[in-house]
Parts: C-alpha cells; sequence; structure tokens
C-alpha cells in the first residue's frame, strides 16, 4: 500500500495517534522553506528495526528552531515524536510534527503497509478522554459550629464564651479540615497539587466538585477563619461567618440547623421543627442571639 498523499497519510498510517487534527491543519500551512532534514539513521534491534528521523523547524514567529524527531519501526509505524517546543510538552502534538509530516511523508514512509488493529486502538487511546479523569466526585462538607461556655481563668465565678468553626470534608470518611487548611486553602484557589488527609481521602482539586452550599461554607471558611484554622475565634469573626453561611445546613452544638433568615422576630428565632431546629436570625442582633442561644442549649442539654 503507498503513501502517495495526503488523504493516504492520514487513513494509511497512524498519524492520527501523534498528531492532533489541528496541528495536522496548522501543519499544512507552514512553510515548507522552514524545514531541513537533518538526518537518517538506522537502528537494528532483535524484533524490529527503527529509523530515526531528524528535523530542524525554524520558528514562524521568533529567531529559533526546533528539533523535530520522527521514529518509525519497520518503516511503516510511527512510535515515537518529539519536539522541543512548548506546545508538545503541553500536548505531545504540535504545528512542527504536523508540519514535518505534511511535507517528508514520502521520505519518511516510502510507501508501506502498516498495521490497521494498532492504529485503531493508538487512535481510541489518544482522541477519547479517559472516562475516569472527567467524572468528578462531590467533596462532602459538613460543618460543626460549637459555642463552649468557660470558667474565666482570671476572674472568679465569671465565664466567658468560646467559639469553635468545625469543618469535615471527604468522600465517605469525613476528615478536620483545620489541620490541612492551609495547604488546602492553596490547593483550592490554585486548581493544583493534592492534600493527602488519611488513607480514605486525598484532596486533587480536579477530581472533586462543590454543591453550592458546600462552596459558600468552604470559601466563607477559608476567608474569614484564615490564621485561626485550628483556634478558636472571636464573636465578631464569627458574626462575619455566619452572615455568609446564614443560607446553608450546620451543626450548632449538636443542634442540626436549617440555615438562618433574615429579618424574623428575634423571640421566634429558634423554631424546633420535626428533630431539628431552624434558627431565625437578625443579623444586627447576631452576638446577642449566640448568647441566647448557648443558654438555650446550656438549659436543654
Ligand atoms: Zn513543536
Amino acid at each position: 500500500m503507498q503513501i502517495e498523499n495526503l488523504t493516504d497519510l492520514i487513513n494509511k498510517t497512524n498519524i492520527r495517534a501523534f498528531v492532533t487534527t489541528n496541528d495536522f491543519i496548522k501543519g499544512k500551512q507552514y512553510d515548507k522553506n522552514k524545514i531541513t532534514l537533518k538526518s537518517e539513521k538506522e537502528k537494528e534491534s532483535l524484533y524490529s528495526s527503527l529509523k530515526v528521523f531528524s528535523f530542524e523547524v525554524d520558528s514562524e514567529t521568533k529567531p529559533t528552531y526546533y528539533d523535530v524527531t520522527i521514529i518509525l519501526e519497520n518503516n511503516k509505524e510511527i512510535v515515537r515524536t518529539t519536539c522541543d517546543c512548548k506546545a508538545f510538552r503541553n500536548f505531545q502534538s504540535c504545528k512542527h510534527i504536523g508540519a514535518v509530516f505534511v511535507n517528508y511523508y514520502e521520505q519518511i514512509f516510502k510507501g508501506n503497509i502498516i498495521n490497521v488493529n494498532k492504529i485503531t486502538n493508538e487512535i481510541l487511546n489518544k482522541f477519547i478522554p479517559k472516562e475516569e479523569s472527567l467524572i468528578k466526585k462531590e467533596l462532602q462538607v459538613q460543618l460543626y459550629i460549637n459555642i463552649t461556655e468557660r470558667e474565666s481563668y482570671y476572674y472568679y465565678a465569671r465565664s466567658f464564651m468560646e467559639y469553635n468553626v468545625k469543618i469535615l470534608i471527604g468522600e465517605d470518611k469525613l476528615y478536620t479540615l483545620g489541620n490541612h487548611a492551609n495547604a488546602f486553602k492553596s490547593a483550592y484557589e490554585t486548581g493544583c497539587g493534592e492534600v493527602y488527609f488519611g488513607k480514605n481521602f486525598t484532596f486533587i482539586p480536579e477530581k472533586y466538585y462543590l454543591s453550592n452550599e458546600s462552596k459558600t461554607i468552604i470559601e466563607s471558611y477559608l476567608d474569614i477563619c484564615e490564621g485561626y484554622f485550628n483556634k478558636s475565634i472571636s464573636s465578631s469573626t464569627l458574626k462575619n461567618f455566619l452572615n455568609k453561611i446564614k443560607d446553608t445546613k450546620f451543626v450548632v452544638n449538636n443542634y442540626q440547623i436549617e440555615g438562618i433568615k433574615d429579618g424574623f422576630p428575634i423571640d421566634t428565632n429558634l423554631v424546633k421543627r420535626n428533630n431539628s431546629y431552624e434558627l431565625n436570625f437578625d443579623l444586627e442582633n447576631v452576638e446577642f442571639l449566640i448568647e441566647k442561644l448557648t443558654k438555650f442549649l446550656i438549659i436543654f442539654s
């Protein structure tokens, strides 16, 4: 079977496993005078013979050139292509390789036969994205706020309130975010890197997605609690935090809160519904309400 034209090049060789359609088109438009065949070397091994073609391709835009290598097995199958340009580093295909094939396919293949089965698999591997990398899992997020009355260290028979925000994240088994919050914040915000929480959960940004509610909780926490990820926070910090997460579900001192509602009279701020409590918040008086809630919780717990 002869490789006589570009259609043959596409249909009869495994070029599509190595060059994207886009780079093939760009390669076709590339100035042929910018391409030089430097060498053609043969390497015999026990099972096959390899032919290594080295090209120099002048850049279209910069005063530089790129080294392109094409390796052919048994005069018919492309087994490897390389180029030292940035596009190749990122995509394992580039217009320089496209241009080399478009202009030198006759020298490269010399009219040889190719293995159709192998080509099909290589094309599939290259052009069908791996399913696993496309399916994202939902990151589970739970928020716990603990308000604890503590005895004062300084004054006898006086107490103060301690406010703690705790977030658990993971897939099935959930882990405390606090210990890893700085690393998590960096990975979450940049979309790169990974954070190991335990054997059942490593946070990899591209692997997970968050519901809107989880997103609100995570982003409010990373923003407002920074510097206090593993410590208690002030009442004003808690106020800011509650203001941001008021539409989400969370737990305060073991009571499930189904979201904070603005503008309700203070007296009806905590409503029991079935087995959970609904907290209706007037955010202007949040400190007063927390105090009230805390007392309520202390009385009923
Ligand atoms: Zn290149």
